[in-house]
Order: C-alpha cells, then sequence, then structure tokens
C-alpha cells in the first residue's frame, strides 16, 4: 500500500510540475521578448505563440503585467523536424537542425534554425564604430552610454535572427564577452576594459588612433574582411550591412533610416526594400503613426568601398530624450527592431536571388 501511495504521489507531483512548467511570471520591466528569452524560448516563433495565448492578459502595447502568470508556448523539440503543413504553418515550428555562436552570450549562444529561407544567402554585419571609438555618446544622469554597444546589441540580434532562417553570417565587429543583452544600459566596460580591447576586428587589433586618417584605417580594416570573405565566398547573393545610432540635437528624433551607395541600383533596392519592411511593420504595430524613414545616399566611406551591395542603417537619435531612446534602451525593442531588418532581408533575397 505505502507502495501505491509513494506510486501516486510521485505521478501526481510529475503531472503538477508538468503543468506548472507552461506559465511563468514576469519580472519588473521585463518585455516579452526578454521574458521568453528567460524561459529559455528566446527563437522567434514563441514569440507569434505568446501572444496567441495570453492576448487578454497583456496590458496596453503589449506590455506584461506584474503579478501574472502567462502561459509559455510548448517548448519546440531540437531535432525533431514537424513537416509543414500548408494549412496550419502559421502556428506550427520547423526545426531544421541547430547552431552555436558563442558570441551571442550564454543564454542565447544556442539557436534552432527554423526554416531555410535564407539558405544559400551570405551576410557580412558590420556593428559602427568599437575599438578606441565609442561613437555617439549620450548620458542619462551619471550613466554613460555609447552607441557602439547599442549597435552591437542590434547587430548580434540580427545576426541571429539570419542564422535561424538558414543564412551565412559572418560577424565583422566581435566582442567576446558582451553577448545578446537585455540591460536597458548597456555597459561600455570601460573600468574593466578602458581602450575597449576586447572588440576586435575578428580577432584583429582593431586599429587606434583618433585623426581622420585613423578612422579611414579603421574602416578600411572592416572592408578588407569583408571583401576578402566576400572574395572566397561562392555565394551568388551577398549583402553587407552596417549598423549604427544617429547623433542629433536632442530635441530632435528621427526614423529608422537607410544609406546606399550613390549610382548602385541594387543597394538602392535593398534600402527601399528595408525602408518599406519597416514602414508596414509600423503601419500594424502603431497604425496612427507616420514613418518616414528616408532613403539617401550620401557618400559613405564604407559604402563605397565594400565589394557585396551594401546598406549603411541608422536607427534612431541617440540623443533624443523621448521616444528614439525608447527604441534604444528597451531590449524588446531593439529585437523587434532586428525582426524587422530581417524580415526586409528575407524580402531582399527573395527579389534577387
Ligand atoms: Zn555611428
Amino acid at each position: 500500500m505505502k507502495k501505491v501511495f509513494t506510486l501516486l504521489l510521485f505521478t501526481t507531483l510529475s503531472i503538477f510540475f508538468a503543468f506548472s512548467q507552461d506559465f511563468a511570471e514576469p519580472i519588473q520591466g521585463e518585455g516579452i521578448h526578454a521574458f521568453l528569452r528567460r524561459n529559455n524560448r528566446s527563437e522567434s516563433g514563441y514569440y507569434q505563440k505568446f501572444l496567441e495565448l495570453n492576448r487578454d492578459k497583456l496590458g496596453e502595447d503589449q506590455s506584461l503585467k506584474l503579478g501574472i502568470s502567462y502561459q509559455l508556448p510548448p517548448l519546440v523539440k531540437v531535432d525533431s523536424i514537424v513537416k509543414p503543413d500548408s494549412k496550419t504553418n502559421t502556428t506550427q515550428q520547423t526545426t531544421l537542425g541547430t547552431g552555436t555562436e558563442p558570441l551571442f552570450g550564454e543564454k542565447s549562444a544556442k539557436y534552432e534554425i527554423m526554416s531555410d529561407r535564407l539558405k544559400g544567402a551570405c551576410f557580412f554585419l558590420v556593428s559602427g564604430h568599437g575599438g578606441p571609438d565609442p561613437g555617439a555618446i549620450t548620458k542619462i544622469g551619471n550613466i554613460e552610454l555609447h552607441e557602439d554597444e547599442y549597435n552591437y546589441d542590434v547587430m548580434l540580434r540580427l545576426a541571429r535572427n539570419l542564422l535561424q532562417e538558414g543564412a551565412t553570417v559572418h560577424i565583422i565587429i566581435q566582442d567576446s564577452k558582451d553577448g545578446i543583452r537585455d540591460d536597458k544600459y548597456l555597459s561600455n566596460n570601460k573600468t574593466t576594459d578602458p581602450k575597449d580591447n576586447q572588440e576586435t576586428c575578428m580577432g584583429e587589433k582593431i586599429h587606434q588612433g583618433y585623426d581622420k586618417k585613423d578612422v579611414i584605417k579603421r574602416l578600411n580594416q572592416q572592408c578588407n574582411k569583408i571583401n576578402a570573405l566576400s572574395k572566397k565566398s561562392n555565394a551568388k547573393y551577398q549583402r553587407a550591412v552596417f549598423i549604427h545610432w544617429d547623433s542629433r540635437p536632442k530635441s530632435q528624433s528621427v526614423d529608422i533610416f537607410f544609406n546606399y551607395s550613390e549610382n548602385n541600383a541594387k543597394g538602392k533596392q535593398l534600402a527601399n526594400t528595408l525602408e518599406k519592411t519597416v514602414r508596414e511593420h509600423y503601419k500594424k504595430s502603431q497604425p496612427n503613426r507616420p514613418y518616414k524613414g528616408l532613403v539617401v545616399h550620401p557618400n559613405y566611406h564604407v559604402l563605397r568601398n565594400t565589394t557585396p551591395i551594401s546598406v549603411l542603417i541608422e536607427l534612431g537619435n541617440m540623443q533624443h530624450e523621448g521616444k528614439d531612446r525608447q527604441r534604444y534602451l528597451d531590449s524588446d525593442n531593439r529585437q523587434a527592431i532586428a525582426n524587422w531588418l530581417c524580415n526586409g532581408l528575407i524580402k531582399d533575397y527573395n527579389d534577387n536571388k
């Protein structure tokens, strides 16, 4: 009898735990993406499923409420390939395998390949600045924030998304310690690493110095890496993407905008496609928000000196104290930007493959 009782208790507990694992409560300040990531559901497919399961429990602008238990989407088994069903493939997950990229950091290093939509595409991703050059600097209270850290975080998120769609991705500026971070204030490691030596150009020390010629040398270092890898690659579709946040007067809000190299028709097409994708996403999530993501074409050094077709993206004004600030401080927003850019790149690939 005792044995039966123990068995019964054990079974009851197992059932209890099996169910209890599917719910979790958010912590202070957490958005959906960060919440899912903390609960081992960082793949992009979980987000939609989460919205379907919890629509009624969400606050304004899909925010999470403290003290509420949210249902977690069931975990997708790695290695189990679910055949896409043409009728229900919007909710079904396909896992084609897994990959690991240590640069994404411990929590995000492992990723699942969810589709082969970008199979055959090759991307070179560059987060702007780095090494001795922090890019734009802004201050919130006593906290000093550096543009290069926010460039890097969005770039990593985009890299991970592209890999999940089956692409080949080369991460040009690398930082062995900073993975994908959900913090609001991204540390610039100035106390532990005053010269930012942990940032490299694919393992190579980033050129030092602050003269104009040093800046050009740093940019050439990136371009040379891209051009050498591009030459070795067999991929017919190759694109280089440079990511920045802008620095303008603090009263001026700027939308995400895209720069392409003058007289480069494919670069122009890429910039236009990305702009259109972002506009459509804004229309869906914020119907009353006018979006003017300019596509301009200044003579940027990196755009003129990379052999693959390239685009330089400015994500917003680091100095702006309103919605631009919200765009970079909130890790969910940084993830949303990466998702949108990934969708735009998929579109461009489909139009050009
Ligand atoms: Zn910049």
